[in-house]
Parts: structure tokens; sequence; C-alpha cells
């Protein structure tokens, strides 16, 4: 076994990407120490799955507007409020703290709890942009963003959940994708952390999107809402429920209603005896093996063949009716 990751790492690249699909696989080679090639390691720490593709913020973003108005005008209902206290709990006010939780993590908790503090923290104080480059005679302005709010974060999670809901394509399930999902809507909020560096050669930046650690916790922390989300969304869009076939038969019955039908005509479902539990047989006997001639001493193995034939030998002679009783512990 390889001790460390360097050797890991060396034999790992040496196999194919572990990605099948109706038995086909990926040609590509893995990544690191993963399981998965370049592309297939993206998808999936991104959305979930390995052949999902991230939603583009145009499918929900006039959902999240919509969703937006109508948040902020029933913000007083109690389920919205409700649902608006858990967001500033879990996901607005810990990113006020002005620290992160831990000076030094230890274990894989503590280590989410950093990372998740990191992207709330970012947005809750989001960079500033600047626009022009300081060129003599140019304007140069600076873009200062709000902190997220907490309608902004449920109009955003609606957003997504509507947009899922008409079009189930966005989508390769409904577990682990949706909180995914759930969580890249909020983190998309605001830009992502960049890191610049000077160098001889001019400026270098390095994205920093969130892990897929963040994203599956911050999405496990958002589906908690999805009672509210649901609610919302069908306040939104009356007809989502509706499938097409549904539709076409909404409109048929009010342009041409079908007669009602007559009593006898009624379909009842008619009532069913609850079934009785059967007890199961007691066992009394064990059957034994069927007799056969000795084995031949031909090699090695057959002495364990001889053996065992002299044991269901001896049985026979015990319990000549080939069956033997089962003893049951007392109780007492
Ligand atoms: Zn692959």
């Amino acid at each position: 076994m390889p001790t460390n990751i360097q050797t890991k790492t060396r034999m790992n690249l040496a196999l194919p990407c572990d990605y099948r699909k109706h038995g086909i696989g990926c040609p590509r080679k893995r990544k690191s120490i993963a399981r998965w090639c370049e592309p297939h390691w993206e998808a999936i720490a991104t959305t979930g799955h390995v052949d999902g593709r991230l939603i583009p913020r145009s499918a929900y973003k006039a959902i999240s507007a919509n969703a937006f108005v109508y948040v902020f005008a029933n913000r007083d209902h109690p389920d919205i409020a409700r649902a608006l206290d858990y967001i500033r709990g879990h996901v607005i006010n810990p990113g006020r703290m002005p620290s992160p939780p831990y000076k030094k993590p230890r274990g894989l908790k503590q280590i989410i709890e950093q990372q998740v503090y990191v992207e709330l923290r970012r947005l809750q104080t989001p960079a500033p942009v600047q626009k022009g480059t300081g060129v003599p005679g140019e304007v140069v302005t600076f873009d200062r963003p709000e902190p997220v709010t907490a309608e902004e974060v449920l109009a955003s999670c609606v957003g997504v959940w509507l947009a899922v809901k008409l079009n189930a394509n966005l989508l390769m399930n409904d577990g682990e994708c949706l909180n995914f999902a759930l969580a890249n809507g909020v983190l998309l909020l605001r830009r992502y952390r960049l890191i610049s560096a000077w160098s001889a050669t001019g400026q270098s930046l390095q994205r920093r999107p969130p892990g897929a650690r963040v994203r599956r916790a911050l999405g496990e922390t958002l589906r908690h809402l999805s009672p509210v989300c649901d609610q919302i969304a069908e306040r939104l869009a009356h007809c989502i429920k509706e499938t097409p076939e549904q539709v076409r038969a909404r409109q048929a019955d009010e342009n041409r209603p079908l007669p009602e039908a007559k009593p006898n005509e009624l379909v009842v479902p008619l009532p069913v005896e609850p079934a009785a539990p059967v007890p199961a047989p007691r066992l009394t006997h064990y059957e034994l093996p069927a007799r056969y001639p000795r084995p031949l001493l031909r090699d090695l193995s057959s002495s364990a063949l001889i053996a065992k034939w002299s044991e269901v030998e001896r049985l026979w002679s015990l319990y000549p009716d080939g069956k033997i009783p089962v003893t049951f512990k007392k109780e007492n």
C-alpha cells in the first residue's frame, strides 16, 4: 500500500476516470487523488452529481425578483417571519462575526464550519469592485455592494425551487443536487472571493470558488426552508403542480364538461380485510444431507472430503431417519 500522498497521487494518475454511463467510461485520467477526471470532479463538487450541470442564473433570476417583492410585502406573516428568523440565525448572523470560529480548526467538522464561515462572511462583507484603471483623465468609481439580507436569501431559494419545479431537466435528482442548487443560488448572491497577487510579470488573479463541503453544508441548512419555499412557489405559480395532461384535461373540462356519473356508476373502493399475521412454523428438526459413497484418496484435499463424509456418516448412524431434533433453551 502506498503511504505518502505523492505515491498515492502518482499511482492514481495512471488510472482512468471512474465515470461510467451505459457501460461506457471516460478516457481522461484522474485528477490528483480523486476518483474522477477534472471535468467530472468539477461537476460533482459544484452540483452534487457527476452528470450534473450548474443551473444558470438566468433560469431563476426573474423568479427571484418576483419572490423578493412577495417576501418583502409579506414579511410579517408568521410562516415567512419564522423562515426569515431561521435564515438570520443560520446564514446572516454567523457571517457578521468579525473573526472565524476557530483559530486552528481540528477535524472535518470544524474545518467545514470554518469554511462555511468564510463564505457567509464574504456575503456580509462584499468586496468593493473598482471600475476603471486609474488612467489620467478617466473616472474611477467603486461599486460597494450591500450585505446580503434574509429576504434576499429566501427569494433566491424560492427562485431556484420554482425554476426546478417548472423545468425538471435542470436537476439530476431532488436530493443532494437540490441542496447544492439552493446553496449555489445563495453563494452566487455576491462575487466570489478573488485573490490578487503582484509579481514581476504583473497582476495575477486567483478565483476562490466555494468548495463542495461548503455547498453541501449550506444546502442542508437551506433545505429546512423547503416547506416555506414550496408554499411561496405555489402562491407565485399556481399551476406548477399540473402536468401537461392535467392542464389539457382541465381546459377540456372547462370547454365541454362531461356529464356527472350516476350513483351506480361511481367507483367505490372495496373494503379490504386486515391480514392476520401468520405465525412462522417452529423449527423442530434439522435435515441431514443425503448419504453418498466415501470419496477416493486422490490428492491432498481428499482427506478433508473424507473427514466431512465420515462426520455425515456418524450423524446418519446416530439419527437413522435423517432428522436431528432441535433442542431449545428452557425459558425461565
Ligand atoms: Zn471523467
